[in-house]
């Protein structure tokens, strides 16, 4: 079986401008998620970061891209708008997109949405109890019915999303708050999975069933094997073009 490309993506600045958060993650978030991921042979995983030419995200990379995951907070507006319209245009062929916490706000995310993507928040380190709301859910394959974090920044409603195609997450906050907190679209041929928990003061990426929530993500996001569709004007009509062939119908 060929292996899921999944691709890093992180802006990478919290983890070199903060000492307390360098030590959190020393190889960068995206560095503690790629680490989660490896540990399932089905994937091929490989990192970029905002400093690198195009972001790291040039044709070639995203033609052999997979599963896009991002993380970003402070950079948004850094990437330029010819990357996230490249990012947004992959999607819609079929490469599967994971955003993660306050990546609600960047521009690839955005565009697809199109919605403002706002929130409320708070850092208070509050606990956040995850509840999983469609346990059937291939993105919530061996969870236990809620899974809580001690310490988390808090969001809450309203989240300005279109309503998603399927909800599998909603957290429930120890300020009152809740949040839309996994949550799933289809756009184009693409699939999207947002998911809240993953600030960036708190080791949440180290956790084994965030893990375990990434990776059912990347397995549920990957281009499916369907086929490629015919679009445009087509001139030769499609039942001079179909070869009928009745030798298997059925006789008693
Ligand atoms: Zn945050």
């Amino acid at each position: 079986m060929e292996k899921i490309r999944v691709l890093v993506w992180n802006e990478n600045i919290h983890e070199k401008s903060s000492a307390e958060i360098g030590k959190i993650y020393p190889n960068g978030i995206h560095g503690a998620i790629a680490e989660g991921l490896l540990a399932y042979p089905d994937f091929e995983v490989t990192t970029a970061t905002l400093d690198m030419p195009s972001c790291g995200l040039d044709d070639e990379t995203l033609n052999q891209t997979d599963v896009l995951i991002w993380w970003s907070h402070v950079a948004h507006a850094k990437v330029p708008d010819e990357v996230a319209e490249r990012v947004r245009q992959r999607v819609l062929d079929g490469m599967g997109f994971i955003v993660l916490h306050s990546s609600h706000l960047c521009k690839p995310f955005v565009k697809l949405m199109g919605t403002c993507c706002r929130s409320k928040w708070r850092e208070n380190d509050e606990r956040e109890r995850v509840w999983v709301i469609e346990p059937a859910h291939p993105i919530a394959r061996n969870l236990p019915e809620y899974i809580e974090l001690d310490q988390e920044e808090t969001y809450g409603e309203r989240f300005e999303i279109p309503t998603p195609d399927e909800l599998v997450f909603i957290s429930w906050f120890a300020g009152g708050e809740v949040f839309r907190s996994g949550a799933c679209w289809r756009r184009g041929l693409g699939k999207i999975f947002y998911f809240r928990p993953g600030h960036e003061a708190y080791p949440t990426y180290y956790r084994s069933d965030i893990r375990q929530i990434l990776a059912n993500a990347v397995d549920w996001a990957k281009p499916s094997q369907g086929p490629k569709p015919t679009l445009g004007q087509v001139k030769t009509p499609y039942e001079s073009i179909r070869v009928v062939d009745h030798s298997d119908e059925f006789h008693p």
